[in-house]
């Protein structure tokens, strides 16, 4: 049955990169996603799949059922894009100005779609079902996975995998973790409000500047000086907005940033210690301060159980070699909404090329990824699919 599997992927193989071609030149950003959920229902609905729309929003769902009743497995793939001008030089470079997929989701989903035609021609092997869960909005909290769950995407639902590509692991990779895989992203912002005036006269105001700048070299002594060194952290400050004119002191500073944990207790400490130390900062100089932490995507955690069967599946379709135990990520994923209501394993799938020049981070204005990788993952996620409802 997976030979089947795999003959049909190569065939369908050229329609899985026109598929993501198509995606790639018209990317949309979160929440706002139309074209894309609208192409995804057709291609499903013309397979004679179910198909749900508007899941939780924008999400969709589709259904194969299998010729025997069995369990039911989901398998999901993200399809929105970011406000990043694509720089690369491609022929199916994107043509909205500033929205590029530049973090892959179009390949996820050309992938699942090609996945799913094959699958939907196999139906009299399958015992079982087989969920494709198209997912909107990835990388803006509160993101879309909380509320398709919410709007019942897991209804009925025995197990879940999903994937990402990474373009800086060579194709033919994968990387698996059992347990936490990827970190908890939070959002802190922080203004310091003092006394503006002339900049020729500072002992008459508040610099809202030089207290921000202090603020900011305070915090990065949170995960240098008071977290246990042995469990991994991020205090991160990206953006430091102050100031109208050279010649005026400012009288607020804006000061955003993430934190990433992996631990529940030290998630919560970070969060106090950052209103602490800017508590105490802004007192110190005379300022005042209004203080906001957002709670973003919890940690990815990955069952074990559902990680080994992933294993022994991707061993079927590539080199015992290139399988392999990957680090923390301190990137954030609301795959780990999913594994609250139910087991699985989120993984991730080599995409890049170095001699082809495809070897960008994700969310690299020149991102781009080895579109062979869309047959290996269409191949593992088929495979463990397959695995999951025969054993
Ligand atoms: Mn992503």
């Amino acid at each position: 049955m997976l030979n089947k599997l795999y003959t049909r992927l190569e065939e369908i193989y050229p329609d899985i990169i026109a598929i993501r071609r198509d995606f790639h030149m018209y990317p949309e950003l979160s929440f706002k996603e139309v074209r894309t959920p609208q192409k995804i229902a057709e291609f499903h609905s013309k397979l004679g799949l179910e198909v749900r729309t508007g899941v939780g929003g924008r999400g969709v769902v589709a259904t194969l059922r299998g010729a025997r009743p069995g369990k039911t497995v989901a398998l999901r793939a993200d399809f929105d894009a970011l406000p990043i001008q694509d720089e690369k030089d491609v022929e199916y470079k994107s043509k909205v100005p500033g929205v590029m997929h530049a973090c892959g989701h179009d390949a996820h989903t050309a992938t699942m779609l090609g996945l799913a035609k094959a699958l939907s021609g196999m139906r009299e092997n399958i015992q079982g079902n087989i969920v494709f869960i198209h997912q909107f909005a990835e990388e803006l909290a509160p993101g879309g996975a909380i509320s398709m769950v919410e709007d019942g995407c897991l209804d009925g639902v025995d197990v879940i995998f999903g994937t990402h590509f990474l373009a800086n692991l060579p194709t033919g990779k994968i990387g698996y973790r059992e347990g936490a895989i990827m970190a908890a992203a939070d959002r802190f912002e922080i203004e310091v409000i003092g006394r503006g005036g002339h900049g020729a006269a500072p002992h008459e105001t508040i610099d809202s500047i030089i207290i921000g700048s202090q603020l900011v070299n305070n915090l990065q002594q949170i995960v240098s000086r008071r977290i246990d060194p042995t469990k991994p952290a991020v205090v991160t400050v990206g953006q430091f907005n102050a100031g109208d004119a050279f010649n005026i002191i400012a009288e607020k500073a804006k000061i955003i940033g993430t934190v990433r944990t992996f631990d529940e207790k030290i998630r919560n400490n970070i969060n106090q210690m950052i209103e602490q130390i800017t508590a105490a900062t802004c007192q110190a100089y005379g300022a005042t301060y209004k203080y906001t932490y957002e709670y973003g995507y919890p940690v990815v955690q990955n069952n074990s159980i559902e990680t080994r069967i992933l294993v022994e599946s991707a061993k079927k379709v590539i080199k015992e070699d290139d399988l392999f135990e990957i680090d923390l990520r301190m990137g954030g994923e609301d795959f780990a909404y999913y594994l609250h209501k139910v087991p699985g394993t989120f993984f991730f799938t080599g995409a890049g090329n170095k001699e082809a020049g495809v070897d960008y981070p994700l969310h690299h204005p020149k991102f781009n990824i080895d579109e062979k990788a869309m047959l290996v993952a269409a191949k593992v996620l088929g495979t463990v699919a397959l695995d999951y409802l025969q054993g």
